[in-house]
């Protein structure tokens, strides 16, 4: 959860009003499906659905440790998406806050 208050190169502010990152929870639900449909897609061609065994609740059980197991990597995902979201890069910043000459 730890994570740099500023930008240690242009000194952007991380988090720049309480609470943004509330909104990361959108994101990181979307991920959370993405990857879903993923391994379902993926189980589905390499062993298949069948309404006959428990095949459909061991994908659902080894989808939810996946998804415990990411939990980190997605919410890191998700708060850099969310901030992507409202500040841009912009390749030319000292540019634009040098001195005119
Ligand atoms: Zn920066």
């Amino acid at each position: 959860m730890r994570m740099n208050k500023h930008c240690p190169v242009c000194g952007q502010a991380t988090e720049p009003e309480t609470g943004f990152y509330f909104g990361t929870g959108y994101v990181s639900y979307a991920l959370s499906i993405a990857l879903s449909v993923a391994t379902f897609v993926a189980w589905w061609v390499l062993i298949g659905f069948s309404l006959d065994d428990n095949r459909l609740f061991w994908w659902l059980g080894l989808n939810g440790v996946l998804l415990v197991l990411m939990q980190p990597l997605l919410m890191r995902i998700s708060r850099t998406i969310w901030l992507a979201f409202f500040v841009y890069y912009d390749p030319e910043w000292p540019q634009l806050t040098a001195p005119q000459q």
